[in-house]
């Protein structure tokens, strides 16, 4: 008689959509010339980790407070759910420094990057029926999270020709009583934008109007070169509740460190009496926490961090965006609508019809993958099909040579004008 197995695999799981950056990355990888005698080295324009970059490398007194905090032997043992008092006292005064009043250390839980506190978050609110407000394009990890949990997605526009500012009216045609949440990522991921204080504040007006909280995606705090400095969501939560979600993976770019946190920023104690902040609580109960030396080296990584390395960093970014932008606007089949301006990235659209054997933009970034070993993330990747997000966060060198080699790529394919 033939075995039977009682067990099957997810089926949430199973129909997960592939289009995950990872998983369009690993795809196009494939792609890459292997079986050349002289190989062209792989130029990665598509993924955000410019850890392995020399210029991009992190300062000393943060390896220094992690080295530290685990010689000490003072964080050996499982940390408190919610994470180490002190570094959540660090992060609150951190985070308080640009914000008109102070927040708790209560306020803060610390996660696994912010991976973690987006799987939190979207695990947070799900309810039957609910539906969550996400940008287009965006960072799909918030769909694939929601999806996973049984929340609805539903996305507003994000403006290229308004340097990729939300579309308010369509926001609010978009939502229900059902609408819980939206999503912002400031400064933007995929599109290298920076929302302006008053851009923010009819955001928080917005979300007020349709009774919905505001997570705010500020992984990139900070990393901001352009006209427009880095103002937090946290600013506007006397009109709105905002949870903030950060990391030191960007800013101190260290994403291998895992450690990332929630910031509720609750004026009105609305959080409280609704309690999300409970479930937020109960569900660090049941999930793992960031390694407790990583959390007890965050007062230290804080405190002995030199302003100096935050500028150089930024100025790094500066001179990288620059040559991108330049570049980008020598090539007649993209367009790059807006500077930009935070971030690690840029978007650019594509014409396909100056292109003569290209199907699509996932088309476009695999024969560029196996023509000239140049890594681009496709539009799909983000939601946004046939455009193309290009990170412009490694040595400026091999950056120049990727987009030389884009240029050629393109015009090789133009199409025949006869
Ligand atoms: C990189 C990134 C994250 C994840 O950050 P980690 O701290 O590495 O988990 C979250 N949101 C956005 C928009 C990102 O680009």
């Amino acid at each position: 008689m033939e075995q039977k197995w009682n067990f099957k695999p997810s089926s949430t799981l199973l129909g997960a959509s592939s289009l995950s950056v990872r998983g369009v990355l690993t795809r196009i990888m494939g792609h890459i010339a292997t079986d050349t005698n002289n190989p062209k080295p792989v130029i990665p324009l598509g993924h955000g980790d410019p850890s392995a970059f020399p210029c991009f490398s992190t300062t000393p007194s943060a390896v220094d407070a992690v080295a530290n905090a685990l010689r000490s032997g003072k964080f050996n043992s499982y940390p408190p759910c919610v994470g180490v008092a002190s570094a959540r006292k660090a992060i609150a005064e951190y985070m308080s420094q640009d914000l008109p009043y102070t927040l708790l250390p209560d306020d803060i839980y610390l996660t696994n990057g912010c991976s973690q506190a987006i799987e939190i978050i979207t695990s947070v609110l799900a309810r039957p029926g609910a539906n969550i407000l996400l940008p287009k394009p965006g960072y799909l990890f918030y769909e694939a999270r929601a999806v996973f949990n049984g929340v609805e997605t539903r996305y507003f526009d994000l403006v290229p020709e308004k340097g990729w500012e939300v579309h308010l009216d369509g926001l609010a045609a978009l939502s229900d009583e059902n609408t819980v949440a939206m999503v912002i990522v400031n400064p933007g991921n995929p599109c290298g934008n920076v929302f302006s204080y008053e851009h923010l504040a009819k955001v928080a007006e917005t979300a007020k109007k349709l009774g919905i909280f505001v997570i705010a995606d500020e992984v990139y705090a900070h990393l901001t070169f352009g006209p427009n400095k880095f103002v937090p969501m946290g600013v506007f939560s006397s009109t709105v509740p905002v949870i903030t979600l950060g990391s030191i993976s960007k800013r101190w770019v260290v994403p291998g460190w895992r450690l990332g946190w929630i910031a509720t920023h609750d004026s009105n104690d609305i959080l409280k009496r609704t309690k999300v902040v409970d479930s937020i609580k109960n569900y660090l109960d049941i999930s793992t926490d960031p390694a407790t030396f990583m959390q007890g080296a965050i007062p230290d990584l804080i405190a002995n961090t030199n302003e100096d390395f935050f500028l150089k960093t930024v100025e790094t970014l500066k001179t990288t965006a620059d040559i991108c932008y330049n570049k980008l606007k020598e090539i007649k089949c993209v367009t790059c609508p807006s500077k930009p301006e935070g971030s690690m990235f840029v978007m650019i659209s594509l014409d396909l019809s100056q292109l003569g054997d290209i199907k699509d933009d996932l088309d476009f970034c695999c024969k560029l993958a196996k023509e000239e070993s140049v890594i681009i993330l496709p539009g799909c990747a983000v939601g946004f099909k046939n455009w193309l997000r290009i990170t412009h966060a490694i040595e400026p060198s091999s950056l120049q040579d990727g987009l030389d080699k884009l240029k050629s790529f393109c015009k090789r394919h133009a199409k025949q004008l006869n």
